[in-house]
């Protein structure tokens, strides 16, 4: 490991006391993604041996999982069939008003999958998952467990459309556009699942119910696959006292795929 200057170690420290206090949002953007990526590593690290780790988390009862409705349209069963079935979807009034569908990124033999909620602004523009803030700090964040887009993980949302104004996604755009999420999931094969916020970690839960807060921390299951659920990287930027549980649920992850 490099070792680090006096600019990197404060940063390091800054960023671990901004979690600590719950400071406000982070802005990310005059770093490169290597400058980006070795102070979060460092914070990171410190972090650890501050001796505030996590300790292990017990395995779940696997619960129903939600993504399912036999009465939906039948999906292609090759990976290119079906992100061009997507890539045309206008099950629900989303593709009325967006610029791009946004199927997913990264790796298609990942390790981990992760499930956002819905594309935003960013997202339509571009069509690609997780490239406004709120994804460069998941990046940062994954980073820190040694995963990455490039090698080790793919990427997707529950909704492959933006829903206007960022607004929640409704009952009926979920229900219309899981089944294309539980194709990927049966495609990708991924060793291990991450759900990042409220929406993602219900459905792959099936506990639509149940608050974010009490489904994070232990191993669920869909359809055999583990499954860890947390907070959605945005929630981080605007509540800082979330990451410390975040970064716990990321290292219950990574000893769930060191043991695979
Ligand atoms: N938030 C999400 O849940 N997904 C994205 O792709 C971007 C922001």
């Amino acid at each position: 490991m490099t070792s680090r200057g006096p600019l990197e170690t404060e940063t390091a420290r800054l960023l671990r006391q901004r979690a600590e206090v719950g400071a406000g949002d982070l802005f990310l953007d005059g770093l490169t993604r290597e400058e980006a990526l070795r102070l979060a590593t460092a914070a990171a690290t410190a972090g650890s041996q501050s001796g505030a780790v996590a300790a292990e988390f017990p395995s779940s009862e696997a619960p129903a999982a939600g993504v399912a409705d036999e009465a939906l349209p039948t999906l292609p069963a090759s990976y290119a069939a079906l992100r061009d079935a997507a890539m045309g979807c206008t099950l629900c009034r989303l593709s009325e008003e967006r610029t791009n569908v946004v199927f997913s990124d990264g790796a298609e033999n990942a390790r981990l999958m992760v499930v956002g909620e819905a594309p935003g602004a960013n997202e339509d523009k571009t069509g690609v998952p997780f490239v406004g803030q709120a994804g460069k700090f998941l990046d940062l964040l994954l980073a820190t467990a040694d995963l990455s887009r490039e090698e080790s993980v793919y990427i997707c949302n529950v909704l492959k459309c933006r829903p206007p104004a960022n607004r929640n996604p409704m009952p009926d755009e979920i229900e219309l556009c899981s089944p294309y999420l539980k194709k990927q999931i049966e495609l990708i094969q991924p060793e291990a699942l991450l759900a990042v916020g409220t929406f993602a970690a219900q459905l792959l839960t099936g506990r639509q119910k149940i608050a974010l807060g009490k489904l994070r921390g232990e191993v669920h299951s869909y359809e055999g696959v583990p499954l860890v659920v947390t907070y959605h990287p945005a929630a981080l930027l605007r509540n800082p006292k979330w990451t410390r549980p975040f970064w716990d649920d990321l290292q219950l992850l990574r000893r769930i795929m060191d043991s695979a």
